[in-house]
């Protein structure tokens, strides 16, 4: 029997006679080791380790010793979860002596931390006299015990009180992004946070490698099971699903029959350990050196491998996965595919928070169809979260709270009960038509890029759709679809408007929407070969879309609209692609508008040559702003920097309008700005009659419009903008406008 199988099995029956303490423990580990020193640091609220019980320190220093994340080694250890193998501790520049262990004499020190899913719950060390380097097995056999020991820690009524607070129960604030509105309070559900293993040593290597093949063996008809749901065939009959891609699949299934790390599990288990230990242990070891790897491609390897843990960790348990969550349950995960997020909504969840997701990523497109408050960012959320533990999901303000104060809490329940009053109100204003008080009417359209958000037509009672974003559904599917796909789409679509007008809006790919094996070029990819330039480039493709959306339209009336136009060149190109299109396909849509986004600046100083060619324009604020202002979306810090409601974008968007009416063509607004109230009240107060938005603004931008005097407002805008000199902004004095003539902005 080898040394670490024989400690284990010595801890096993240690602990199987269930009053094992931590002084026992240190004076196994520390005898079978024969150091001269072995003891355990908890970690206490505030960061703080503490001393909890030594064998070989002073035990009078047992609760004094204190030392703080990052302080000496042993906090070193803590703050880099990283192990310490020192032959001479004192050497080190960050070694602390601490009188009270009478530690002096000591040279050696070995440091393991002690996590627990992603938590450090604490430090084992060992020390010795003599100066020497720990064997690697040694090492190995420490990490083991150490593992055991996170469930000590952890687990209720272990060791002398030494758990106590050991998982933190401070408060605790994370900022984010938001991707979707909304507020959501609830218990958190940890994704891809390791199911705690039931056992955690066994006796029988043999029997251990045969449950781990059987739970893979299951994971992998899991898998299979996925990628033939994938089948174009059945995708055809179907329409566009929301699965995560084939090729993402494939790789997932890859790595799940990967030999390198099924090798170190079977070699952990002959250790001593149960499989899911071992499979927690390793996949704890792989998350480790993730954190470790600059290389983002390498690190996104190495966490599909990590989730793919959680999902073996889950077979060994007998698959709770599919267990139920509390309805309202807020959902913290590091990364987030489509399909999981569908998955997750089906089974209750009510918000969800993705560390590593972007606000343009598929999930996050999801959570917004399926109105779910959603966060991205929030970095450490997961490690900083317990299971089931309360949180607040304030994706209005865009932070996430976990374990927040009773008072806190209840300002939340109040802030949702009268949320859910508002709500109640807009019920009567839901079939009235979207108009001033005054009277003036105006169009309010949905923003769409997925089936799933048709139903959001009549939900909300649109005027239609003033944007259909045709790349987001491929982008959901990974991959672009061929002709007849998406001709089924957008017959869906218009199936679904049924009157209403849609605007479609042709495949605007790259910048921050970007396919799997697409390159992008540059280092500027929202400037790059992207949306109507890739369209232009590659004819065909944008000529399977075009026919595609004349066959979809079959004699109805047709609107296209070309993304990312710069010349009057681009959009007469692309015009022609589509005429001689419309000139093949039978029957003719009953009347095809051709029309342009308004995204890029250059634009205004070609209107006269570009409006006649257009029957109606759509300004894109979301890209308008980023190229008026050089400031990159998707940028995080910049966000807010510069305002749409500030006077050169007035004079901008004033002067297009009074360009288009002259020419008689319709404008409309499309960028995500439309959906807030205040904003749409001023570009109702600049003259626009048209907005489209995502479908959670309408109605709050409906009740705002509703209760707004445009007779009134407009002269007070006019004054404001004409003494607007060296203000940056006119957001403070609209508001205050707004708020005193009780338009609820
Ligand atoms: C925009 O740029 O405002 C717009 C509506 O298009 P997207 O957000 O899809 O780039
Ligand atoms: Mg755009």
């Amino acid at each position: 029997m080898t040394e670490a199988r024989r400690l284990l099995t010595r801890l096993r029956s240690m602990l199987a006679h269930g009053n094992a303490t931590l002084s026992e423990l240190v004076h196994l580990v520390g005898t079978e080791f024969a150091a001269d020193a072995c003891s355990v640091y908890a970690m206490r609220p505030g960061d703080i380790l503490e001393l909890v019980a030594t064998e070989g320190l002073l035990p009078s220093a047992i609760g004094r010793t204190r030392l703080r994340v990052g302080e000496g080694i042993t906090g070193l250890c803590a703050a880099t979860g990283k192990v310490f193998n020192l032959p001479d501790a004192r050497a080190h520049p960050d070694f602390v002596f601490r009188a009270e262990t009478g530690e002096a004499g000591y040279a050696s020190l070995l440091a393991v931390p002690v996590r627990r899913a992603g938590h450090t719950l604490g430090i084992i060390t060992m020390q010795a006299r003599e100066q020497h380097r720990y064997t690697e097995e040694e090492i190995d056999v420490l990490e083991t015990v150490a593992l055991l020991l996170a469930e000590i820690l952890a687990g209720a009524g272990a060791t002398g009180g030494a758990e106590e607070g050991l998982a933190s129960s401070l408060p605790r604030a994370f900022a984010a992004k938001i991707i979707a509105p909304g507020i959501a309070i609830g218990p958190v559900v940890l994704r891809g946070g390791p199911v705690a293993p039931r056992r955690f040593l066994a006796d029988d290597p043999e029997g251990e490698i045969l449950r781990l093949q059987d739970a893979l063996e299951r994971m992998q008809r899991g898998l299979r099971e996925l990628l033939d749901e994938h089948n174009p065939l059945r995708e055809a009959e179907e329409g566009p699903d929301l699965s995560a891609s084939r090729e993402v699949l494939e790789a997932y299934r890859l790595i799940a029959t990967d030999a390198g790390w099924l090798r170190r599990v079977t070699a952990v288990i002959h250790s001593g350990l149960s499989a899911e230990a071992a499979v927690q242990r390793v996949v704890g070891e792989f998350r480790d050196r993730m954190r470790r790897i600059p290389d983002p491609y390498l690190r996104e390897r190495l966490a599909d491998l990590e989730d793919l843990g959680g999902h073996l960790l889950s077979a060994l348990a007998g698959d709770p996965a599919k267990a139920d969550v509390e309805p309202g349950s807020i959902l913290l995960a590091r990364r987030l595919g489509p399909a999981e997020l569908l998955g997750w909504h089906a089974r209750g969840v009510g918000g969800v928070v993705i560390e590593e997701g972007s606000p343009a990523g598929h999930a996050a497109i999801l959570a917004r169809a399926l109105g779910m408050p959603a966060l991205s960012g929030a970095r450490g959320a997961v490690d900083a979260a317990t299971e089931a533990e309360f949180a607040i999901l304030d994706a209005d303000e865009g932070q996430l709270l976990i374990r927040p104060d009773a008072e806190v809490r209840e300002s939340y329940l109040r802030a949702i009960e009268t949320r859910s009053e508002q709500r109640a109100g807009w019920v009567s204003l839901r079939d009235r038509p979207a108009a001033t008080a005054d009277g003036t009417q105006l169009g309010l359209m949905l923003n769409v890029g997925l089936a799933l958000e048709l139903d959001q037509l009549d939900t909300v009672a649109a005027d239609g759709i003033g944007l259909f974003r045709t790349e987001i559904a491929m982008l959901a599917r990974g991959t672009v679809t061929d002709m007849h796909e998406q001709a089924a789409v957008y017959a869906r679509v218009l199936d679904a408007a049924g009157d209403r007008p849609v605007l479609f809006r042709t495949l605007d790919l790259g910048g921050d929407k970007v396919l799997p094996g697409v390159e992008i070029e540059g280092e500027n990819p929202a400037l790059g070969w992207r949306s109507i330039r890739v369209g232009l480039d590659r004819p065909s493709l944008m000529r399977r879309q075009l026919r595609a959306l004349l066959l979809a339209a079959s004699g109805r009336e047709l609107s296209v609209m070309f993304p990312m136009i710069a010349t009057t060149s681009e959009l007469r190109a692309a015009r022609n692609l589509l005429l001689s299109e419309a000139r093949r396909v039978r029957p003719a849509p009953s009347r095809l508008r051709i029309g342009t986004m308004l995204e890029v600046p250059a634009l205004m100083w070609q209107l006269d040559e570009l409006l006649p060619l257009v029957d109606f324009v759509s300004v894109g604020s979301n890209d308008l702003m980023q190229f008026l202002f050089a400031a990159d979306r998707s940028a995080p810090g910049l966000s807010g920097r510069y305002d749409l409601l500030s006077p050169p974008v007035f004079n901008l968007l004033e002067y297009l309008l009074r360009k288009a009416s002259e020419a008689n063509v319709p404008v409309s607004f499309c960028g995500d700005a439309a959906s807030r109230p205040l904003e749409a009240i001023a570009l109702a107060g600049i003259g626009f009659r048209t907005l489209s938005m995502p479908s959670g603004g309408l109605m709050p931008v409906k009740a705002a419009l509703a209760d707004l005097d445009l007779a009134a407002f407009r002269p007070v805008l006019r004054v404001l903008r004409q003494n607007a000199s060296g203000v940056a902004s006119l957001r403070k004095p609209i508001t205050t406008w707004a708020r005193e003539h009780g338009v609820p902005v």
